[in-house]
């Protein structure tokens, strides 16, 4: 798999060939949770839902834990990152009775899916995407492109990496 580096340079490249982004008349999604808790199960297999020391402290102090605990019990090192615990089905940890149980504190990786720039590549990995995420349809209501950007953006950030136009 190409590198994000390798990934930002052929972005620009197409951004520059196309005169702007695929989806500047934006995207159709609308997340049907509670009813669908597809990116959230282990269903896709291994995976994981990275955090970082505010969203683990803000983690902590919704459940009433102190961030020692928090972490002891709910998360995971990977190389120089931190990522939630999942179950031996790779459930996330917080998938619980058909929902997540920490919604309000979620971590940004969740609250910006599906606008990642991996699904974003091309509007050919976008309807990848909804081969996986049944609230990308056609039916479903317009998100324009500023706002898909700036989730884009803040999922980049989250993941130390620069914003894209
Ligand atoms: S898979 Fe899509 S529709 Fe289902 S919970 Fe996740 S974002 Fe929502
Ligand atoms: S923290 Fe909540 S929204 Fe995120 S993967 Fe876990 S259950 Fe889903």
């Amino acid at each position: 798999m190409p590198d994000d580096a390798t990934r930002d340079h052929a972005h620009k490249l197409l951004q520059a060939k196309r005169g702007g982004r695929w989806y500047e008349a934006g995207l159709r999604f609308r997340c049907l949770a509670p009813d669908c808790v597809a990116c959230c199960s282990g269903k896709r297999g291994p995976g994981y839902v990275w955090v970082n020391p505010t969203e683990m402290l803000a983690l902590a102090e919704f459940l009433g834990l102190d961030f020692d605990d928090f972490t002891r019990k709910f998360v995971r090192q990977s190389h120089n990152r931190y990522s939630l615990i999942e179950r031996q089905n790779f459930d996330c940890v917080f998938l619980k009775d058909g929902g997540c149980s920490v919604y309000p504190a979620r971590p940004t990786q969740c609250r910006t899916y599906p606008f990642w720039h991996e699904v974003l590549e091309s509007e050919a990995t976008w309807q990848h995407e909804s081969t996986e995420c049944p609230g990308i349809h056609n039916d479903a209501p317009i998100v324009p492109a500023t706002d898909v950007a700036r989730q884009v953006n803040e999922d980049r950030a989250n993941r130390g990496i620069p914003a894209r136009d």
